[in-house]
């Protein structure tokens, strides 16, 4: 490589490291899994791996609003124009071909039963209204104070959910009913936003500010200068916090196994819609997306996607591709040398919109709680859970599990009991860092696609923001 032997070493030692870490949090989780520790032991015990989210997290807002401003403004016009059309149609039809995948997946294996016995109910959960949440979307797309925007936690008047909480006091796991664990109702963040963060509506804005920037030529110079300069300093950051990546990773990991629940006592029916999962998520990551990749480019995908595995490990390790885009930036344009000028546009738009395993996962459990009801859904109702399991995977924040709460947009489109979201929700921390780690790979690949359709635009306009000149 053109970094020399050092570089390349470096790269490498970072990927060793990240793969060294998942494998010895998975060994180091199991081993302690005997010790049945506390809430709080536990809390202790992934305090590294909490302090990585939160390092994570706090770049996400700069680098989202620098990259794209600063590359909207790098390109003309009609250039950036193209480029987004080709990124909305890369998105929808990635995840239209995710939804059909899970929907032809559980209509064959048809892993439920028509029967809830072997469920364990949890909680009751919240109605959201399917129209209300959709205006709730619209609505945040347009920020009215940016400020606000950027800080506030952003709740809807709309939405509930039940989240689980353990009180622990000396030790001791309070519990309501015998059970180990009580529940608390709390408002969810709006669809649409990040970590508390309106991202959707920051994302509108940026956009829309970059392209203003872009066409003032000479005087917005001094912003666009600003912005540029803020991103390269904020990637700056990122590669000081890939170091300690590998160590957060370990105990996020090693936490998460010694909390989960026992897998051996899981139902059959769940067991199943598990399975069925896994397969579509892994159709859809190592068949669908790198053969798109090769038809498209004619490149071998899986060096493409080798370049993006840090990234991808660390969406399964913090179930957020949020709070992943400072990383896979990082892999995109170091490792495989994608234009910025694509990667500032298509990462933070693709990381709030594009989710093609939520979008697959949506679709697939709608239908399996159909199933696990008896209820015979017709092609139409099939056809109404497609679109608005697209809709809700647009609308799902990428924080960990904002797919389950979504969901409740899919059931109540086709009249199906949204309590039953709880029967899934036993599995669900494992099948949302599979559908992050989706997620992430569907942004990456889709930049370079993008990157790879817009070459003779990117040949012409302003090379010193790009890296080299696109080969071709
Ligand atoms: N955790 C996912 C993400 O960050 C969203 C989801 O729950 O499906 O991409």
């Amino acid at each position: 490589t053109k970094d020399g032997v050092k570089g390349f070493f470096k790269r490498n030692a970072f990927v060793l490291f990240t793969v060294a870490a998942v494998i010895l949090g998975i060994i180091l989780g199991f081993a302690l899994r005997p010790y049945k520790m506390s809430y709080r032991e536990v809390k202790y015990f992934s305090f590294p791996g909490e302090l990585l989210m939160r390092m994570l997290q706090m770049l996400v807002l700069p680098l989202l609003v620098s990259s794209l401003i600063t590359g909207m403004a790098a390109l003309d016009g009609r250039a950036s124009g193209k480029m987004g059309l080709r990124a909305v149609v890369y998105y929808t039809t990635t995840t239209v071909i995710a939804v059909f995948i899970g929907i032809v997946l559980v209509l064959v294996i048809h892993p439920g039963k028509g029967s809830k016995d072997e469920f364990t109910k949890q909680p009751k959960i919240e109605e959201i209204n399917a129209s209300d949440a959709f205006l709730d979307l619209i609505r945040n797309m347009i920020p009215p104070n940016l400020v606000e925007a950027c800080t506030k936690q952003f709740k809807t008047q709309y939405a509930k959910r039940v989240v689980l909480v353990r009180i622990t006091v000396n030790d001791t796991v309070f519990t309501l009913n015998g059970s180990e664990e009580i529940t608390r109702e709390e408002t969810i963040p709006v669809p649409g936003s990040v970590n508390g963060v309106n991202a959707l509506g920051l994302v509108v804005f940026s956009i829309c500010f970059g392209l203003i920037i872009g066409s003032m030529k000479e005087q917005g110079k001094p912003l666009k200068d600003f912005f540029d300069c803020l991103n390269e300093a904020v990637m700056r950051l990122v590669a000081i916090i890939m170091w300690y990546a590998p160590i957060g990773i370990l105990f996020l990991i090693a936490g998460k196994i010694v909390e989960m629940d026992d897998i051996t006592s899981m139902g059959g029916q769940l067991a199943m819609y598990t399975v069925t999962v896994i397969c579509g998520l892994t159709i859809h990551a190592v068949v669908v997306l790198p053969t798109l990749y090769f038809i498209i480019t004619r490149k071998n995908p899986y060096v493409f996607i080798a370049g993006l595995l840090q990234a991808l490990i660390t969406a399964l390790g913090t179930s957020s591709s949020s709070a992943t885009l400072p990383v896979t930036f990082k892999c995109l344009e170091e490792n495989n040398k994608v234009d910025k000028r694509v990667t500032r546009f298509v990462l933070p738009v693709g990381a709030t919109i594009n989710m093609d395993g939520t979008a697959l996962y949506e679709a697939l459990a709608a239908i399996f709680i159909a199933q696990v009801n008896d209820y015979d859904l017709t092609f139409g109702q099939i056809l109404t859970i497609s679109i608005t399991a697209t809709a809700a995977s647009i609308g799902a924040a990428g924080i960990p599990q904002a797919g389950l709460v979504t969901m409740v947009i899919v059931l109540t489109s086709v009249g199906l009991p949204t309590d039953d979201i709880t029967l899934i929700i036993a599995v669900d921390w494992f099948l949302d860092r599979l559908r992050t780690t989706t997620n992430v790979l569907g942004d990456s690949i889709g930049a370079g696609i993008v990157e790879h359709l817009s070459r003779h635009e990117l040949q012409k306009k302003d090379p010193e923001v790009g890296n080299s000149v696109v080969e071709e």
